[in-house]
C-alpha cells in the first residue's frame, strides 16, 4: 500500500469516525430519560422499545468505533492493509468497503463459520 492509498484510507476512516460520532450523539438524544413524562401506556411501551433499540445500536457502534481507532493506530504503525491472520495484503476493494477491517475476505469468512 503506497502513501497515496494510505492517505485515502486514513481519510475514509476519519470520515466514518465522524459519521459514527454524529450517529452516537443522535442515538443518545433519542433515548428518553428514565422517569420522563410519557403519555399513555402504549406510548410508554414504544418509548421503551425505542430506547432498547438505540442502546443496542449504540453497543454495536461502540465496537465499530474501537475498530476504527485501532485501524487508525495501524496506519500510524504502517501495518494497515495486511490481514492479521494470514499476513497477506487485503484487497483494495475490501478496504474501500470496510476500511477498519483487520482480516482479508478469506480469513473473515473462515472466522464467521
Ligand atoms: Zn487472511
Amino acid at each position: 500500500m503506497g502513501p497515496a492509498d494510505l492517505q485515502r484510507y486514513h481519510s475514509l476512516l476519519l470520515k466514518k469516525q465522524h459519521e459514527l460520532s454524529s450517529a452516537l450523539s443522535e442515538a443518545y438524544s433519542r433515548v428518553p430519560a428514565a422517569g420522563g413524562l410519557q403519555g399513555d401506556m402504549i406510548d410508554q411501551a414504544n418509548a421503551d422499545a425505542d430506547a432498547a433499540l438505540q442502546i443496542r445500536l449504540h453497543r454495536t457502534d461502540g465496537r465499530l468505533a474501537r475498530a476504527i481507532e485501532e485501524a487508525l493506530a495501524r496506519i500510524k504503525r504502517g501495518t494497515c492493509g495486511v490481514c492479521e491472520v494470514c499476513r497477506q495484503p487485503i484487497s483494495e476493494a475490501r478496504l474501500e468497503a470496510v476500511p477498519w477491517t483487520q482480516l482479508c475476505r478469506g480469513c473473515k469468512e473462515r472466522s464467521a463459520t
